[in-house]
């Protein structure tokens, strides 16, 4: 059977490397990253993303600022906290949680973001810098930046193989792909459109797969020995007796782990890297915003 990448534990490691980095930065250089969190509404989801991102940021010693507001907040209202969040110098981080309610302009929003302080990475200035190579200068998106490292950790090197990126979002397919192009992988992107996906799949030493349908992919779609990331976040019908639905990917894991030489679980897989990234990612917009040296990444 595959190995299970445990992402919870890579996470839970990488969460205290990023406390001992915050502590240095105090130690030595008197700064305390700080990370600005901006939710508009009352988003279920939102709202629980939002408070146990504000937990683990004070739990790895930074500053955390929360702003909630009303869902009837406007536009210019929104974009007015933006440039106060760029303009203070004790905010390193910016994230405003998507999605924001719909007479609001969320692109707006996000390039008002000092591309600096982009911790997401969702700004043209960043998405710019990582589809030409600059690592050096982007802030990366956290989830495809989370499967990297899980990556990386595993098979070390990742020159030469071969990376199929099964779905084509801004926030996660397309950053993979380009991480992975830049780590020197032959990649490729299939998506809704891809004519026969299962044999594109099949021909894979890496498949990181984001299209959010629940275990599309099969056993037979997974070359024997292959890496398979799966960011699928999914939620079944609960069972009789269950109050909630379980949470599973967009890999049949069960079958996949037969074929596969390695496979993340869902939960405890790339769902945890998430937040832990985000948190190294404010401990380099910090380092940078210093002209302090920063800790190495993937
Ligand atoms: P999205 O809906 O924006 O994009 C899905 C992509 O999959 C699209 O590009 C689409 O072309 C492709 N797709 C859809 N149906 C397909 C099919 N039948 N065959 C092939 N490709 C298909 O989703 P997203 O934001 O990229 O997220 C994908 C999944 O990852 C979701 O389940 C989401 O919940 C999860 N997710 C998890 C995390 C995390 O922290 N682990 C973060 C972001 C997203």
């Amino acid at each position: 059977d595959a190995t299970i990448i445990d992402g919870k534990g890579f996470a839970a490691d990488l969460r205290s490397g990023v406390a001992q980095q915050v502590q240095a930065l105090k130690d030595q250089h008197g700064i305390t990253p700080g990370l600005a969190v901006v939710l508009v509404g009352e988003n279920p989801a939102s709202q629980v993303y939002v408070r146990s991102k504000a937990k683990k940021t004070v739990e790895v010693g930074m500053e955390s600022f929360h702003h909630h507001l009303d869902a009837n907040t406007s536009e210019h209202e929104l974009l007015d906290l933006v440039q106060q969040l760029n303009d203070d110098e004790r905010v390193h981080g910016i994230l405003v949680q998507l999605p924001l309610p719909d007479h609001i302009d969320e692109d707006k929003v996000i390039h008002t973001i000092d591309p600096q302080k982009d911790v997401d990475g969702f700004h043209l200035m960043n998405v710019g810098r990582l589809a030409t190579g600059d690592l050096d200068n982007a802030m990366v998106p956290c989830t495809p930046l989370g499967c990297l490292m899980l990556l990386k950790d595993q098979l070390g090197d990742l020159s030469g193989k071969k990376a199929v990126v099964a779905g084509r979002s801004n926030i996660v397919g397309k950053p993979m792909a380009h991480l992975l192009l830049a780590n020197n992988c032959t990649t490729e992107i299939v998506h809704s459109r891809t004519r026969d996906i299962a044999a594109e799949c099949r021909d894979a030493d890496i498949l990181v797969v984001a299209v959010g349908k629940t275990r599309m992919v099969r056993g037979d779609w997974i070359k024997p020995g292959a890496t398979v990331i799966d960011v699928g976040i999914n939620r079944l019908d609960p069972e009789p007796g269950e109050e909630k639905g379980k949470l599973v990917g967009d890999v049949a894991f069960d079958e996949a782990k037969q074929v596969a030489g390695a496979i993340t679980p869902v939960p405890g897989g790339v769902g945890p890297m998430t937040i832990a990234v985000l948190l190294a990612n404010t401990v380099t917009a910090t380092c940078r915003q210093h002209n302090v040296a920063e800790p190495a990444r993937s």
